[in-house]
């Protein structure tokens, strides 16, 4: 192979199921898992300075393509995972919850930051203290910032989720509930 033939990526698992000569078997939600877990599309929601540690995530010392994210969509119907990274002013949040709902089915969402984890230092009368007052969030990042590795640590963490969840799973009266305790249709 020479030093310019494309990397072929080998690692990803196969999904547990029956193997014989000739055949292999496992369960569909095993391979959509699969299939969410490494096509995950963030869309960054940035307003300030945790947006530049995920912008150094993206770099090549991290390199997040590694995890299958590196394509960012700016458009919430080409995204299906949210991650919110920076102060969220209360004039702001009606339009994350905007580009929250705009999003499809199934998506995730990242509240990267004591910021939008729970307002940070800001415990102030004009910053929201923390976005799950608005919507449901699935993974939490400490730090103010926290580096790239928790980035990366906090999106592997969505990466299980997306692997697991059963394929009934947005469909149930359970996520109908918390969605309508957030007032979202
Ligand atoms: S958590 Fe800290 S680094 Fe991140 S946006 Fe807030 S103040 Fe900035």
């Amino acid at each position: 192979m020479s030093d310019n033939s494309p990397i072929i990526r080998t690692d990803a698992p196969a999904p547990a199921g029956y193997e014989g000569e000739g055949f292999f078997a496992t369960r569909l939600s095993s391979v959509v898992g699969l299939a969410r877990k490494y096509s995950l599309w963030p869309l960054p929601f940035a307003t300030s300075c945790c947006g530049i540690e995920f912008m150094a995530t993206l770099n090549p010392n991290y390199d997040a393509s590694r995890f299958g994210i590196e394509r960012n969509s700016f458009s919430p119907r080409q995204a299906d995972m949210l991650m919110v990274c920076g102060t969220i002013s209360k004039k702001l949040a009606p339009v994350l919850k905007e580009v929250y709902t705009q999003m499809a089915e199934p998506k995730w969402v990242i509240a990267v930051g004591a910021c939008a984890s729970s307002g940070g230092i800001f415990d102030t009368y004009s910053v929201l203290q923390g976005i799950d007052k608005i919507i449901p969030v699935d993974v939490y990042v400490p730090g103010c910032p926290p580096r790239p590795e928790q980035i990366i640590e906090g999106v592997i963490q969505v990466q299980e989720l997306a692997q697991g969840e059963s394929l009934r799973r947005r469909d149930s009266e359970e996520y109908q509930q918390l969605l309508d305790s957030y007032g979202i249709k």
